[in-house]
């Protein structure tokens, strides 16, 4: 069982109903969610919806205006923020730059009095879970972006929070550097134990790292599951189209004999065929998603494709290990299809104005009520 799914795991934080209002305006809506222990639980969504405002909450820099935050079961309202077992690493990383790497990872055990050989041997116990020994005494303008960014993880993880907040915690780095530094963000947090709550614009960044992702929307979680169940089962358009790339087809779903869904769409057009973990009553509206690369394109029709619909190329977009094909069919929609490039792409690929089959299983995608 993951803790999410077990009804007799302990959560370590629950959000109960929690509103928050600045003034009119409601940043977080009647908003529900546990975190369990060991979680790396990643927060995403568009500019304004409320993301930060959970972190702000968590942290103690901010109250809910109703319901509670319970940390281990206990309210934290009352706690304030120093003694909360919580701890907020800034995108800017706010280390000291006066003061030397050792320092800086040493500061919040000084004040917080930890006796002299313990708050040695924990510091360069941080030092070694993020590789920065031989750093220990420069400053952080004589390190490197991805080394700073250690250093704040260090120091953020040097007293032992139950609860660490990663605000964009990758967002100064470049590409490639973000992507290294994901894995070692995902390989500490393992290490140490600590419940991590990222904030993150990245949506691949996010499935990448999270044990679970939670997509939100104005102030609200729509959708609270595992990357691979955000990605293969979204639970609305919204999801759907957040996180990464789809086709949305809009029709009438029927129930046929059987499993499958028939689904009316478009003038002129056959009906698709589509299985559905929920169920459509008779000529019930629907949303078809399915996702570029359950699509697969080829010059003749596949004889026993459950679906095919016909159309030309209208653009094609090379990725390298992949190409994405936008497909136009007789009623005007664009589908996209999405096919690896395993061989030397002239030998498989279609051109522009190329008439195609795009083709697709039963189950390839899912049904979608709104
Ligand atoms: P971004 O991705 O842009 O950082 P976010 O999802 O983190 O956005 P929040 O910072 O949580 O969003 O803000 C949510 C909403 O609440 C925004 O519309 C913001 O303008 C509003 N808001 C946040 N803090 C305050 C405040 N102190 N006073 C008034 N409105 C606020």
């Amino acid at each position: 069982f993951a803790p999410w799914d077990d009804p007799q795991a302990k959560p370590l934080i629950q959000f109960r109903n929690v509103t928050k209002r600045f003034g009119q305006f409601t940043a977080i809506d009647d908003l529900s969610i546990d975190i369990f222990e060991r979680e790396f639980f990643a927060l995403l969504g568009p500019s304004g919806c409320g993301k930060t405002t959970m972190m702000r909450m968590l942290a103690g820099f901010e109250t809910p205006t109703e319901g509670v935050i319970l940390l281990s079961g206990q309210d934290i309202d009352p706690i304030p923020p120093n003694k909360r077992a919580v701890n907020m690493m800034f995108q800017s990383y706010a280390l000291f730059p006066h003061l030397s790497v050792w320092e800086n990872i040493a500061f919040g055990l000084k004040r917080a009095k930890m006796p002299k050989q313990d708050l040695k041997e924990r510091v360069e116990e941080m030092l070694r879970l993020t590789r920065l020994e031989q750093f220990a005494h420069r400053k952080p303008h004589q390190i490197s972006g991805g080394q700073r960014q250690r250093v704040a993880l260090a120091r953020s993880l040097a007293k032992a929070p139950k609860l660490l907040l990663l605000d964009e915690p990758l967002g100064a780095l470049d590409k490639k550097l973000r992507q290294d530094t994901q894995f070692e963000l995902m390989d500490i947090q393992e290490k140490t134990g600590t419940t991590f709550v990222i904030v993150t614009h990245d949506q691949e960044e996010a499935m990448t790292v999270a044990s679970r992702v939670a997509v939100m929307d104005h102030g609200r979680i729509v959708q609270a599951d595992t990357p691979a169940k955000i990605y293969e089962t979204p639970n609305s358009v919204y999801v759907a189209d957040f996180i990464g790339d789809v086709n949305i087809i809009e029709g009438r779903a029927t129930p046929n004999d059987g499993e499958t869904y028939r689904i009316d769409w478009a003038e002129g057009q056959e009906p698709l065929t589509a299985t559905s973990a929920h169920p459509f009553e008779k000529g019930q509206a629907c949303h078809f998603a399915i996702r570029p690369e359950k699509v697969t394109i080829s010059s003749e029709r596949p004889a026993d494709a459950a679906n095919a619909v016909q159309g030309k190329v209208h653009d094609i977009a090379y990725l390298g290990n992949l190409s994405t094909y936008h497909v136009e069919l007789a009623n005007g929609t664009i589908m996209k299809a999405q096919s690896a490039n395993t061989r030397r792409i002239s030998r498989r690929s279609y051109t522009w104005e190329d008439p195609v089959w795009l083709s697709w299983t039963a189950t390839a995608g899912v049904l979608l009520a709104d």
